[in-house]
């Protein structure tokens, strides 16, 4: 009956059966995306991701030159750096992210998570996110930007409660998932069956992380409630409490000292309780208390994880023979080649962004790494002669003596509320040199911040969507609606 069923089914969508020879049960469907004949095909480079690293290569690549098709579970890049803000409304979802399929010249888009690869075929194995079947797809040339994942440090309760109590903030439908359960705290809190101690704890807000995504949240968290909830909600103004836990003795780690003070003197002074030099032993469901190393214990409706980072499973997993270096990071080498003394994959396979790293001269996990990795990358092919990769050996991507990869850094910046901001230009310049520009804070910066992500903004859709919604957050207020 089912096994009939599925034969048939298989047979409508072009699945060839692969049956199991001990028992004669059906293996999972694997579909081989298009086989190509060479004479006709331009070289074809599969990115997998379509995050900073990935979206950006594709944004450069000379995609009449090349056949380049995308994999990645989201269908959209994500502008990281103004997530914060979509949590709490200032702005709107919509204007932070952009659709792959809109990139003009696009070979393909497969919906669907790389699982492995197989260097001889030169073949990636995925898994489509709808119907969960396996397919495969040919490459020339692989450019792996798979990002990387939400580390929890195996601290108990966080991972389980994920979704319900505890939120990540990487992807836009946590910026949802966060939006939604805030306003749910504030609903139930208000009903009016719900006692103080009830009260008081959905009101309490902890982000635990001290690093910028972690402070412009709570930036954002304190501006919504002060400036919104206390319209719609002014009875419970008295319940709420924002908690930061940082590990370290101060915010900011990878900031200027003087801006970690700046900004840990306004949180104090705006009421963030910041518990620095703690970290959070666990988070209890029953009672719903977020536990402290320090041995106190927070009653929390609402705990938003940022502290930490850690590799797919396609990069931990998947990449059998790839070599890889701190944090299961695969190692590259300054022309951004995964390490490959055996020459397995002939100088076709290129990572770059959070999931690659340099051993000699190792980068942060940042956007604009990640960005000029892949503008760097994309410019290499774009200069390559034509046709290299189908027949000829890979290596002729790059010409002979040609410059390495080197990280430019233009500095850090981040908003932290109350329209303040900060710029780091400690360290703009090449890589690990010192510059002597200093740190700025206050409205100045937090207004070079706005121009400088307006700026970079890829669409017009989006150019014209983020004013709008800065200034209509300013002017009538954030959004308040659960849905
Ligand atoms: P990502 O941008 O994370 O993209 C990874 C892509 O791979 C995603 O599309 C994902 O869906 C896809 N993927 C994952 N697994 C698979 C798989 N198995 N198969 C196929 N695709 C897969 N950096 C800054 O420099 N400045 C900032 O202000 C800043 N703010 C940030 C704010 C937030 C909230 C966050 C989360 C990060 C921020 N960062 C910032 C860091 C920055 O976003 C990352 O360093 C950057 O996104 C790395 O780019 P990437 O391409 O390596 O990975």
């Amino acid at each position: 009956g089912d096994e009939e069923a599925r034969r048939a089914s298989m047979a409508r969508r072009g699945l060839s059966a692969m049956v199991n020879q001990a028992d004669n049960k059906l293996l999972k469907p694997v579909r081989l995306v298009s086989s190509r004949s060479l004479a006709k095909a331009r070289p074809r480079i599969v990115i997998v991701g379509s995050g900073w690293g990935g979206y950006s290569f594709l944004s450069y690549i000379d995609k009449k030159k090349y056949d380049v098709q995308v994999i990645s579970p989201s269908n959209h890049f994500l502008f990281t750096p103004l997530l914060p803000s979509s949590v709490v409304g200032t702005l709107e979802f919509r204007a932070i992210q952009e659709p792959v399929r809109t990139v003009r010249n696009l070979g393909a888009y497969y919906q669907a998570k790389a699982l492995s690869v197989d260097e001889n075929t030169r073949q990636i194995t995925c898994k489509g996110i709808f119907s969960g079947d396996e397919f495969r797809v040919e490459y020339d040339f692989l450019v792996c930007a798979a990002g990387a994942k939400t580390n929890t440090f195996n601290t108990p309760g966080i991972a389980d409660r994920e979704g319900k109590e505890v939120f990540f903030l990487k992807h836009l439908h946590h910026a949802r998932q966060i939006r939604n359960r805030i306003l749910e705290c504030f609903e139930r809190a208000a009903i009016h069956l719900t006692d103080d101690a009830e009260r008081d704890r959905l009101l309490t807000f902890v982000v635990v992380g001290g690093g910028p995504t972690s402070c412009e949240l709570v930036g954002e968290l304190r501006d919504f409630i002060r400036n919104d909830v206390a319209k719609w909600y002014p009875d419970l103004q008295d319940y709420i409490s924002i908690h930061l836990v940082e590990a370290q003795s101060r915010l900011l780690g990878s900031f200027d000292e003087s801006v970690a003070k700046i900004v840990e003197r306004r949180f104090r002074r705006r009421n963030i309780q910041l518990h620095l030099g703690a970290s959070v032993t666990g988070f209890d469901p029953e009672t719903g208390i977020t536990k402290l190393s320090d041995g106190s214990g927070i009653p929390t409706g609402m705990l938003v994880w940022s502290a930490g980072l850690e590799q797919t499973r396609f990069v931990q997993d998947g990449l059998d023979g790839v070599e890889k270096g701190p944090g299961k990071r695969i190692i590259i080498d300054d022309h951004l080649r995964v390490s490959d003394p055996d020459n397995k994959f002939d100088n076709r396979f290129f990572a770059l962004g959070d999931c690659a790293i340099n051993m000699e001269t190792p980068l942060a996990p940042l956007a604009q790494v990640a960005g000029q990795q892949a503008k760097w990358l994309a410019k290499a092919f774009n200069e390559a002669p034509t046709g290299v990769g189908l027949v000829a050996p890979a290596a002729q991507v790059f010409k002979p003596d040609s410059d390495p990869f080197a990280f430019f850094s233009l500095g850090s910046m981040l908003t932290f509320g109350g329209f303040q901001g900060a710029v780091d230009f400690t360290q703009v310049g090449k890589q690990n040199e010192e510059s002597n520009l200093g740190a700025l804070s206050g409205f100045l910066s937090f207004a070079m911040w706005r121009s400088a992500y307006l700026l970079r903004q890829n669409s017009w859709t989006n150019r014209i969507l983020i004013p709008m919604y800065w200034f209509k957050s300013f002017l009538l207020g954030r959004d308040i609606s659960r849905f």
